[in-house]
C-alpha cells in the first residue's frame, strides 16, 4: 500500500466526507468507550468522575487546584459519598492527590511523572505506528488521513487565537481519537489497553492544556503521511518525533508556572509558614472537606 494523504491539500470529495464522518462517529464512540473503562459501580460515582475529569481536562480545575468534596458535593448536587468514589478512583490513577489533614487537589506532576509517561507513551505509540503501517487497510488508512485534516482544521481555530474552553475540548478529543485510531488499526488490542489503561493520552491531553501547548500547522497531515506510507520505519521514526515535540519546553513550562517539580504537597509543607499558595492551591485552612 503506497496511500498519501496530501491532507493540507484536500479536497472534500464524497468518499473523504464519508469518512470524516466515519471519523467523528468513532470520536464518539470512543468517548463512550473511555467512559465505560471509568464505569464505577455506583452510578452517581461515575457521573461525579466523570465530572470532575472533564473540568480537569478543561483547564477549569488546573493542576494544583484544590478540590474541595464539601463544594463539589454542593456544585454537583450529590452527597459526600459519590465525590469521595469519584476523588479515589482520580487518585488511583494518578491526576489527584490527597495528604491527610492537608486537602485532595489536582496533581502537578513530579519530573519522574512526566518522564515515565513519556516513554510509555513512546514505547506504545512508535510501535503502533510500525503496526498500522504494516497492517491497516486501504480504508483505515482513508479514514485516518481524514481524520487528521479535521484534526489540523480545528487545531489552526485554536491557535487563531478564536478557541472557547469547548473548542479546545473538542479539539483535544479529537486529538485522542486520532491517536487511539491508529492504535486500533494496529490489530493489537493489548496495545490498545494499554494506552487506555494507564491515560496514556489522557495525561498527554492534560499536560497540553496546563501549558496552552499549541501543535505546529498541517502536524497530524504530516504524520499521517508518514504511517500510511507502508514503510514501518518512516511510520515509526514519524511518530517518535511526534511525541518528542514540545516535551521540553512543557517540562520547562510546568516548572515555570508551577515551580519545581518535586512532590507538590512536600513543597506545600515546606512553605506553609509562609502561606505561599500555588495557583488555585491554597493551605490546609481553605481546603474543606
Ligand atoms: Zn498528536
Amino acid at each position: 500500500m503506497r496511500a498519501r494523504c496530501q491532507s493540507g491539500r484536500l479536497a472534500l470529495a464524497p468518499q473523504l466526507i464519508i469518512a470524516i464522518s466515519l471519523a467523528l462517529s468513532r470520536q464518539v464512540a470512543y468517548s463512550d468507550n473511555v467512559r465505560k473503562q471509568r464505569s464505577l459501580p455506583d452510578s452517581l460515582a461515575k457521573q461525579a468522575y466523570s465530572r470532575i475529569l472533564d473540568k480537569i481536562l478543561k483547564g477549569e480545575y488546573p493542576l494544583g487546584a484544590a478540590l474541595s468534596r464539601r463544594k463539589l458535593g454542593a456544585e454537583f448536587g450529590m452527597s459526600f459519598l459519590p465525590i469521595s468514589e469519584a476523588i479515589k478512583r482520580l487518585e488511583q490513577e494518578g491526576l489527584v492527590e490527597s495528604r491527610p489533614r492537608v486537602g485532595t487537589r489536582v496533581r502537578i506532576p513530579s519530573a519522574q511523572d512526566l518522564r515515565d509517561r513519556h516513554i510509555m507513551r513512546e514505547a506504545l505509540e512508535t510501535h503502533s505506528a510500525r503496526l498500522f503501517a504494516e497492517k491497516a487497510s486501504a480504508d483505515e488508512r482513508t479514514e485516518v488521513c481524514a481524520m487528521a485534516a479535521h484534526l489540523d482544521t480545528m487545531t489552526d481555530r485554536c491557535a487563531s487565537g478564536d478557541a472557547d474552553r469547548d473548542l479546545a475540548f473538542e479539539t483535544q478529543m479529537c486529538h485522542l481519537s486520532f491517536h487511539m485510531r491508529i492504535a486500533e488499526c494496529s490489530g493489537c488490542a493489548a496495545l490498545c489497553e494499554s494506552l487506555q489503561q494507564n491515560h496514556v493520552l489522557i495525561f498527554n491531553w492534560l499536560y497540553d492544556v496546563a501549558t496552552d501547548h499549541h501543535m505546529p500547522p498541517q502536524w497530524h497531515g504530516q504524520l499521517a503521511d508518514a504511517i500510511v506510507t507502508g514503510n514501518p520505519d518512516t511510520a515509526e521514526a514519524a511518530m517518535r518525533s511526534h511525541i518528542r515535540y514540545g516535551i521540553e519546553d512543557i517540562q520547562a513550562e510546568i516548572v515555570r508556572r508551577f515551580g519545581t517539580l518535586t512532590s507538590g504537597f512536600d513543597r506545600i509543607q515546606r512553605s506553609r509558614a509562609s502561606v505561599v499558595t500555588t495557583g488555585a492551591w491554597r493551605t490546609k485552612a481553605s481546603v474543606a472537606h
